[in-house]
């Protein structure tokens, strides 16, 4: 905050307005730090990255992040929005010499105050009074406000999450009336505010009043998820949420830009969770340690498996073996042991085995297994 109060001062010797805004002023005033600390100014994003060692991070909405003291500013100049055409990106900004407008384009009235470098709250929207009141409220007409950008609607549950703060009537009547907007904002977005919402203490409130707005029901593939872990009041972490979600959508949904890695692993929880009842060291096989866990804390809830999260876990770790890779014998002393070339008859041969070492039948050894091939040889010279 100190570094943050320097900088407004350096933006003061050189003529321009500046503020702390936003969040970090409510986290202040709330007693809790806040990781980035947001200014607006009357600078232009040029004349701010002359004067300060900086880079462009969104001009063309006026934000420059800047390099202070060893530490890193997100610098806004004061902007007005022009019409929103598609609940998510206005038309275009004007740069502004005030905060009265600047002030008109943010969400909520918590998030609507203005602290100088002396230390003095500018507060033009009630904002103190609601933070007292533990409201979140709209800035201006929350239907307005809601169709211009579809996201402020999820921001008003990730406040829910994070300050336990109840949103104020009108704002949640129009939750529930613009609900659908939520559809026409970006994948990545909403996916990270839902992060966010997650992480914090009330996620659950959060989580039971999307339900209630019905908002949940716009979120493509996490619907049944989100009702389900709000009914049954399950905190997990962002990760296991969404394998929650995905499992009990059956799928994941492509909707979610998420990497091929994050696909596979979503996609291997579930697949392991749908052998309900059907637990055996064959089957834990097919899996890595890391899905098998992920799959052993969502099996507490879902019982899909009779066994406790630690049986689960020990189940895996005790396989005799995890991986091909760990098989004690090379392909080239099966392939010569047995003496033909290789073909699919090899696979076959190496899954036989695996399954008997998975089962306690033979022993990883390449002794043992060397005289189970000698047995099984025949077989194979009859092909
Ligand atoms: P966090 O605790 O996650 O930092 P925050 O409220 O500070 O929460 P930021 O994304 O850092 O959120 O945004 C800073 C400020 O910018 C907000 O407090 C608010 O004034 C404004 N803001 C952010 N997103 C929007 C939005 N979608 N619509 C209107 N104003 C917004
Ligand atoms: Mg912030």
């Amino acid at each position: 905050m100190i570094n943050a109060l320097l900088l407004l001062k350096e933006f003061e010797k050189l003529g321009y307005l500046a503020y702390i805004v936003g969040g970090s002023v409510r986290d202040f005033l709330l007693g809790s730090e806040s990781f980035d600390i947001d200014i607006s100014t009357s600078a232009t994003p040029d004349e701010v990255m002359k004067h300060f060692k900086s880079v462009p991070i969104g001009v063309k909405f006026g934000t420059v992040l800047v390099f202070f003291n060893d530490e890193e500013f997100e610098v806004t100049t004061f902007r007005k929005d022009l019409e929103y055409y598609d609940n998510r990106h206005p038309d275009g900004v004007i740069f502004s010499e005030s905060i009265e407008e600047d002030v008109e384009r943010r969400d909520f009235t918590i998030n609507g105050m203005y602290l100088d470098s002396k230390f003095h709250i500018i507060d033009l929207v009630g904002g103190k009074d609601d933070l007292a009141k533990r409201i979140i409220k709209s800035i201006g007409n929350p239907d307005d406000r809601f169709r211009e950008d579809a996201l402020r609607m999820l921001r008003a549950f990730y406040l829910v999450s994070k300050l336990d703060f109840k949103i104020e009537e009108n704002t949640l009547k129009s939750i529930i009336k613009n609900r659908e907007l939520i559809k026409n904002v970006s994948a990545e977005r909403i996916y990270r505010e839902l992060v966010k919402i997650i992480k914090y203490e009330n996620s659950l409130k959060a989580l039971e009043l999307m339900v209630d707005t019905g908002i949940y029901l716009y979120l493509p593939g996490l619907s049944q998820g989100i009702k389900y872990v709000a009914d049954q009041q399950i905190m997990l972490s962002g990760e296991d949420f969404f394998a929650m979600c995905f499992y009990k959508n059956s799928k994941v949904d492509k909707f979610w830009k998420l990497s091929n890695k994050e696909k596979a692993k979503y996609n291997q929880v579930i697949s392991l969770l749908n052998h309900k009842g059907k637990l055996n060291n064959n089957l834990l096989y097919q899996y890595e340690l890391d899905d098998v866990i992920t799959a052993a804390r969502l099996n507490k809830y879902l019982k899909v498996f009779n066994v406790t999260e630690e049986e689960l876990i020990k189940m895996y770790e005790n396989l005799p073996i995890k991986s091909e890779k760990e098989l004690q014998i090379s392909n080239q002393k099966i392939i010569s042991i047995v003496g033909l070339l290789p073909g699919s008859w090899l696979s076959e041969l190496k899954n036989d085995i695996i399954s008997k070492i998975l089962n306690h039948k033979l022993a990883n050894k390449e002794e043992d297994i060397k005289k189970y091939i000698l047995k099984r040889k025949d077989e194979y010279e009859k092909r």
